[in-house]
């Protein structure tokens, strides 16, 4: 997510039928397909009913190998929804987003799960956190190390009237971290990170999707892949993501493009938002391919939504609010740059933004300053450096923050941002300077390719610099990302 709240006002557009959603799908790459050909499978149907208390019923089907080294006794799924059922717990709801979020009072929504089969035979589930994220599933028999099996689920959710990654408003449903996922398995446990109302708490592993939907007429559904429609039926079809995101609204305006072989498919409640934010998606394309490499995945699509976040980046689709598209100028422009860099950090090559958010946001805005550097020149890059960047190395904040800190460490979106973007972000600058760019992208390079589709540590980002600069970084990053500054 970028760091900044655009404006709070939300202005009320109905969306125009310019277009039907419905495209020829990119082909994958044989790199990709090779890639994801041993990865966990995840079918999901659904079907969307706006004028009903819950506007989602689901079935999805995983198809799971367990290669966590253990026998298990429970597998862990996370649906990050639950936690918008109360106020107490909501990520949107909390001191400095309730009024941008909820404008007309809080509304409840959530995942409700209707029944849960393994192996076809019933199994015991329930939340096992308070904010009921945590699905916690016991089968009848052990999960052992090498098996596979398959979790047959049936859900369904109720959106709530908000202006968030999850919620509904002005005739456009956003499904963010809606759809069930495994938990990642790390040193013997499931990862059940709580989601805080700072930063990106997700953290899931690549799987290959097949996604239905049935939609009433009059609307379109657009997601982390391109559809085609077959009798009636929305489809998707995607190898190698980290989740699934839908939005369902009337059929906006679209416009589309390529770059670097990449298609850009923008949504817009009009023509001429759409092409501003396709001419900024192929710049912004063009610039990181150069600078990091190709991009493993051959689509992205960029879609308007009302929130009062700049931007919100998911796999295969980036969620613009409507706020900066309202605003236009400098601000859209580093969203759009900033949201496609997630593309290479945090989508391509996972990494875990709970413990270590520096590792793609900082990334993502050292991508923009590449950018600015790219199209406008030098005197541009350091205008931001020195506008925003430097300063944060100055700002007095509590001493034992630092861009390593996980998100529950800090205490508001401020904090966050200076420490992470801006102190993060910084680490990377003095890299650019001491290595040269050419050497620093051509280690950012490396990683994108050698850790695609995993979730890569920090070691592996310090390796693969270190091999660039022919130099062990890891005492530099060590203490730069552990040591507090005064
Ligand atoms: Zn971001």
């Amino acid at each position: 997510m970028t760091r900044c709240l655009a404006g709070l006002t939300a202005v009320l557009i109905l969306l125009a039928v310019i277009c039907p959603v419905c495209c020829e799908a990119p082909a994958e790459s044989s790199r990709l397909l090779d890639m994801s050909d041993a990865l966990d499978d995840i079918a999901v149907d659904l079907t969307f009913s706006p004028d009903t208390e819950d506007a989602i019923q689901a079935e999805q089907t995983l198809r799971l190998t367990n290669l966590t080294g253990d026998d298990l006794t429970d597998i862990v799924l996370r649906s990050m929804t639950g936690a918008y059922l109360t106020q107490a717990t909501s990520p949107a709801a909390s001191a400095e987003l309730m009024t941008a979020c909820y404008p007309k009072g809080f509304d409840p929504g959530g995942v409700s799960v209707l029944s849960c089969l393994i192996l076809e035979e019933d199994c015991t589930w329930a939340w096992t956190d308070a904010a009921r994220t945590v699905l916690t599933v016991t089968p009848a028999h052990p999960w052992k190390q090498g098996e596979t099996l398959t979790l047959v689920l049936t859900w369904k959710a109720r959106i709530p009237c908000c202006r968030s990654r999850f919620g509904h408003t002005d005739g456009a449903w956003v499904l963010g971290n809606c759809i069930p996922l495994p938990a990642v398995y790390q040193d013997g446990a499931f990862r059940t990170d709580p989601f805080v109302s700072v930063g990106d708490p997700f953290l899931s592993a690549c799987m290959n999707w097949h996604v239905r939907v049935h939609l009433p007429d009059g609307y379109a559904a657009v997601g982390s892949a391109i559809p085609r429609m077959q009798a009636g039926t929305t489809i998707f079809e995607a190898h190698g993501l980290r989740d699934f995101t839908l939005v369902v609204c009337a059929s906006p305006a679209h416009m589309q493009g390529t770059a670097e072989g990449i298609s850009i498919d923008c949504y817009a409640s009009d023509t001429a938002r759409a092409q501003s934010l396709l001419t900024l998606a192929e710049n912004a394309l063009r610039v990181h391919t150069a600078a990091f490499g190709p991009l493993i995945y051959p689509g992205v699509t960029l879609i308007e939504t009302d929130f009062p976040f700049s931007g919100m980046e998911y796999p295969r689709l980036v969620l613009i609010g409507r706020d900066v598209l309202d605003a236009g100028g400098d601000d859209l422009e580093e969203t759009v740059v900033h949201e496609l860099a997630h593309q290479w950090f945090a989508m391509q090559v996972g990494s875990d933004s709970f413990c270590h958010a520096w590792q793609d946001e900082a990334l993502c805005e050292y991508a923009y300053l590449q950018y600015l550097k790219a199209c406008y020149g030098e005197a541009r890059m350091q205008k931001k450096i020195t506008s925003f960047i430097a300063p944060s190395l100055r700002m007095r904040l509590s001493a034992s923050l630092t861009p390593e800190s996980p998100l529950d460490a800090f205490r508001d979106l401020r904090e966050y941002s200076l420490v992470v973007y801006g102190r993060g972000t910084a680490l990377f600058v003095a890299l650019d300077e001491a290595l040269g760019t050419q050497v620093l992208c051509a280690g950012l390079s490396d990683y994108c390719a050698d850790c695609a589709l995993r979730i890569a540590d920090p070691f592996d980002l310090i390796t693969a610099l270190s091999r660039a600069a022919q130099t062990d970084l890891t005492p530099l990053f060590s203490e730069y990302l552990a040591t507090p500054r005064r």
